[in-house]
């Protein structure tokens, strides 16, 4: 199966959003579907393309379209049965199809080597319903499902994504994006929270197993906050903390060059001054002492 990967990717005129595997469309417009394979696939191929609710309590029904628009003159041409969501345009080999025992509709189109120079074979689908449409969809959101199939039905590749048939597709995608990059966010951190809390517990239920817990959920990626009690022991904190950052970022060939320049630099200064350095010290110590009494 693995052999005739069939990915696909859908072209940006139609509202693609690939963070979201998602597509946005209007009722019965076009809709580019590229098909992309590893290898060409036996003679007689078929790419077959169904859809299917997307949650589990609405797997089980066939997606089909509302009784208004299946009835309706306007889109049914009279070829197409009219009760089918999907459709392929512009193909004459297109066959439709309704499983004998899940009763799913399907569309079925032969599978055509890339014309030359490109990688993929283009496909035009329409969806003939909203996905609000009521006594469809009814708002329920669908998967298409794209199969590429031997002709005697023996599956070579499968490929998905979920699609929302609406009036305004470029807005939706752009609200559905930013709440699904806001919710990752949410996600990330009570994660973070949460990791922290056990963190906590752990250490203080059981002290000999604190390295372990330590060990088990600390990232070098987490963030910890510390609070301190005075601006001056603040600072002196985070002048360590801004070093240790530092050392990150800096490789460590420069550190070592930096270090060695400084430890020169220093050790010319003692070889200048040649007076014993430790006493000096000492006597400078105690000279502040006293004036710090005074
Ligand atoms: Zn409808």
């Amino acid at each position: 199966m693995s052999q005739y990967f069939c990915p696909y990717s859908v072209s940006v005129i139609n509202m693609y959003s690939p963070e979201l595997n998602k597509l946005y469309c209007q009722l019965a417009k076009t809709c580019s579907v590229q098909m992309e394979v590893n290898s060409p696939p036996p003679l007689g191929a078929m790419l077959r393309a169904t859809a299917v609710y997307k949650k589990p309590e609405h797997v089980a029904e066939v997606v089909r379209r509302c009784p208004h628009h299946e009835r309706t003159p306007d889109n049914n041409d009279g070829l197409t049965p009219p009760g089918h969501l999907l459709r392929v345009e512009g193909n004459p080999h297109a066959l439709y199809q309704e499983d004998d025992n899940t009763h799913r509709h399907s569309v079925l189109v032969p599978y055509e080597h890339p014309q030359v120079g490109l990688e993929s074979t283009t496909i035009l689908y329409n969806y003939m319903c909203n996905s609000s449409c009521m006594g469809g969809m009814n708002r329920r959101p669908i998967l298409t499902i794209i199969t590429l199939e031997t002709q005697d039905g023996q599956l070579l590749g499968r490929r998905s994504f979920e699609v929302r048939v609406c009036a305004c597709p470029g807005r939706d995608r752009k609200t559905e994006e930013s709440n699904f990059r806001k919710q990752q966010e949410a996600k990330n951190t009570s994660k973070t929270h949460a990791t922290n809390k056990r963190c906590l517990k752990d250490t203080t239920s059981r002290p000999e197993g604190s390295k372990k817990a330590k060990t088990s959920c600390s990232s070098d990626e987490e963030i910890y906050t510390l609070q301190v009690r005075g601006r001056e022991r603040y600072e002196f904190l985070k002048k360590i903390n801004d070093s240790l950052e530092l050392s990150d970022v800096v490789p460590p060939a420069e550190a070592e060059k930096y270090r060695q320049k400084h430890f020169s630099k220093s050790s010319k200064k003692e070889r200048e001054g040649a007076a014993p350095e430790p006493k000096r010290g000492k006597k400078l110590l105690v000279k502040e002492e006293k004036s710090n009494s005074d």
